[in-house]
C-alpha cells in the first residue's frame, strides 16, 4: 500500500511540474525533481527509485550515509542540501553527485579538496539567502559577485549554479519575489563571472511552493512531504 501510495504522490507531483512547467513555456525536462527522503526510512526511499525517481535528496550527512548503504544496489544520485559541516564532509562527499548548499568558502574549498582527491569535480551550488531570514545559511547577495575569483581556484568543484529557501513567514508572492530575485541574481553573476562558470542550475521550490519556483525558472526542484502524503503511519510534518 504505502509503495502504492508513494507511486501515486510521484505521478501527481511530476504532473504538476509538467503543467507548471508548460504554463511558463517552458520544456518539463528542464526541470529535475529532487526526492527530499529526510522524513522517511529506506523502504520508502527505495519506492520512490522503483517508481522511477532517481535523484534523491538528503539534508543531513548521518541519514544521508545511512539510507545510501541501503540503497547501495539502487541507481541514485545523491543530492546533498542541507548545512554540511566540514567535519562531515570527507564521508559524504563520495557519496554525493550535487551540493546544493554550498555556504561557504570554507566549505566550497573543503568539498573541492575532496573532487580533486578523487579525480573528478563535485558538482555545487551556491546558497543564496535570497530571504534575509536570519535563522537561514548561505551567502548574503551582495557578498557574493566579488568572490568569483577566490571560487575560480577551487579545481575540484563545478559551480553550476544556485540555490536558495523562501521565506519561512511569508505567502506565495513573497516566495515568487524570492524565487525571482534569485533567478536576477544567477543572471547578473553569469555576466559577471562570464567565461568562469556556466551558472544553468536553480535549485529552489519546495512542497508549498515548487509550481511557483518552475514558473520563476527552477531546474531543480527539492520535494518532500508531497511525496508521502498518506503513505506513513508518521504524521509527516516539515
Ligand atoms: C526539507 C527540505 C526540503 C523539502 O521540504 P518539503 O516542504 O517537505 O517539500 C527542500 N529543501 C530543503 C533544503 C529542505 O531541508
Amino acid at each position: 500500500m504505502t509503495a502504492l501510495r508513494i507511486a501515486e504522490n510521484l505521478q501527481h507531483v511530476r504532473d504538476r511540474i509538467a503543467a507548471a512547467a508548460r504554463r511558463s513555456g517552458r520544456s518539463p525536462d528542464e526541470i529535475t525533481l529532487v526526492a527530499v527522503t529526510k522524513y522517511v526510512g529506506a523502504a520508502e526511499a527505495r519506492a520512490l527509485v522503483k517508481a522511477g525517481c532517481h535523484d534523491l535528496g538528503e539534508s543531513r550527512p548521518q541519514e544521508l550515509w545511512r539510507k545510501a548503504a541501503e540503497l547501495t544496489h539502487e541507481a541514485v544520485r545523491w543530492h546533498f542540501i542541507g548545512h554540511l559541516q566540514s567535519n562531515k564532509l570527507a564521508r559524504t562527499a563520495p557519496l554525493i553527485s550535487w551540493l546544493h548548499s554550498g555556504d561557504s568558502l570554507r566549505l566550497l574549498e573543503a568539498v573541492s579538496a575532496e573532487g580533486a582527491g578523487r579525480g573528478a569535480p563535485i558538482s555545487a551550488l551556491l546558497e543564496i539567502n535570497v530571504s534575509g531570514d536570519a535563522t537561514k545559511h548561505g551567502f548574503h547577495p551582495e557578498e557574493i559577485e566579488p568572490l568569483g575569483e577566490s571560487l575560480a581556484m577551487f579545481g575540484g568543484i563545478a559551480i553550476r549554479g544556485l540555490m536558495a529557501m523562501a521565506g519561512r513567514e511569508g505567502g506565495p508572492d513573497d516566495a515568487r519575489r524570492d524565487f525571482a530575485r534569485l533567478r536576477k541574481l544567477r543572471d547578473r553573476l553569469q555576466s559577471a563571472w562570464a567565461g568562469r562558470f556556466e551558472l544553468k542550475e536553480l535549485s529552489m521550490g519546495m512542497s508549498g511552493d515548487y509550481e511557483i519556483a518552475i514558473e520563476e525558472g527552477a531546474t531543480f526542484v527539492r520535494v518532500g512531504s508531497a511525496l508521502f502524503e498518506g503513505a506513513t503511519s508518521d504524521d509527516i510534518r516539515p
